[in-house]
């Protein structure tokens, strides 16, 4: 058997017919940037995360920079970054001139340590960026009293975690502001580039919107500074198809989950996720703690079954930020994880017998 890590052409086969229509209309239209494609799309995710405002962007990295740019993130300014997460969280504070300052993850979360970051704060943060890593809220009632006790706003990195819940409230709009991604792997994938910033300040949104298309509002009018961050006709449209799918999805990937841990349990070399109580996991990825990882790794992509690291280099060990004088051992935490993370194939269209297999296969490792 053969099992791919991501399986994005059985979501298309599943779409083609639905697809094709809208982004015709797009091309009819000639509404290839904004238009009412993306206006639509954005009422309807900003409506599924029970939050005020949602701004389309060029990417989620675009919503990185904006979320932080709008709270006047800038040159000097420091922010809190969790050390495990993809780059372009920190990013968003590189591109506004602002050094991360990064903080170690929970172990049974993995995400961001409310503990640990109140001992980075200084008196130059100017905001704290939680990631919803692989689909899991962060303790966001935990980080916003860090937060709030300090007068600096939070922000949801949400790029993972379309649907997530915490404490049964949607993600988005529990933070000042926050960030999602249509990267095409993502939980809702455009057929490009695609982000999105959603928050319940009206001022927030307004500034997001000034921002991403060159600070105006009316044509040739500059209020402020700016960048292009829109979002295209096309990528609204598509995504304006996928909208209400995406529950559907999620309680797949949610079943997935679910017989993953079934069929997983009893191996004592391996770590499963733990689903923490206040959130609810919208699995974008499922990842594991494993022995042996690397050679597991490379035993399961022998027997047809692809896997991914998420991630396997700490941010505060990666090349680019080496001037920050970061040393071996800053982070116990996510140094230990990122020897064992393994990301096991994860969709909607995961089936019963794939995850069965799977699990035999990891059986037949540690068995061997
Ligand atoms: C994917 C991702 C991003 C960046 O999104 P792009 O759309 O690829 O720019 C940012 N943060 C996290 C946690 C991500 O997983």
């Amino acid at each position: 058997m053969t099992i791919p890590f991501l399986d994005l052409k059985a979501q298309y086969q599943s779409l083609r017919n639905e697809i094709a229509p809208a982004i015709q209309n797009v091309l009819d239209n000639t509404a290839y940037i904004l238009g009412k494609s993306v206006t639509d799309f954005e009422k309807a995710f900003a409506e599924a995360h029970q939050v005020k405002h949602c701004i389309a962007v060029g990417s989620g990295t675009d919503g990185n920079h904006l979320a932080l740019l709008a709270l006047g993130v800038g040159h000097g300014d420091e922010v809190i970054i969790p050390v495990n997460t993809f780059i372009a969280t920190a990013w968003g504070a590189t591109l506004c001139g602002a050094t991360p300052v990064f903080v170690d993850c929970e172990k049974d979360s993995y995400n961001l340590d409310p503990a640990k970051v109140e001992a980075a704060i200084t008196p130059k943060t100017k905001a704290i960026v939680a990631v919803h890593l692989y689909g899991q809220a962060a303790d966001l009632d935990a980080l916003k009293k860090v937060a709030d006790k300090h007068g600096i706003p939070l922000v949801e990195d949400a790029a993972q975690a379309h649907l997530t819940e915490y404490k049964g409230k949607k993600v988005g709009g529990i933070g000042t502001i926050a960030s999602f991604s249509f990267y095409p792997g993502k939980n809702l994938g455009a057929y490009g580039e695609g982000g999105a910033v959603t928050t319940n300040d009206d001022a927030l949104a307004r500034t997001v919107r000034l921002f991403r298309d060159h600070g105006s509002e009316k044509k040739y009018h500059h209020e402020t500074y700016g960048h292009n961050y829109r979002m295209d006709g096309i990528q609204g449209a598509v995504l304006g198809v996928k909208m209400p799918h995406l529950a559907g999805w999620t309680e797949q990937r949610r079943r997935a989950a679910e017989s993953y841990r079934r069929a997983l349990k009893d191996i004592p070399n391996i770590v499963l996720p733990k689903a923490m109580e206040y959130s609810k996991h919208v699995y974008h990825l499922f990842v594991i703690l494993a022995e042996r990882r690397d050679e597991l790794m490379k035993y399961l992509n022998d027997h047809g079954v692809s896997t991914g690291l998420h991630y396997p280099v700490p941010l505060h060990q990666q090349q680019c930020f080496a001037g920050l004088g970061y040393t071996q051992g800053a982070f116990p935490v996510a140094e230990s994880f990122a020897g064992k993370l393994l990301s096991l194939p994860m969709y909607a269209e995961l089936t019963d017998e794939q995850i069965v297999y799977i699990a035999e296969q990891i059986k037949g490792f540690y068995g061997r």
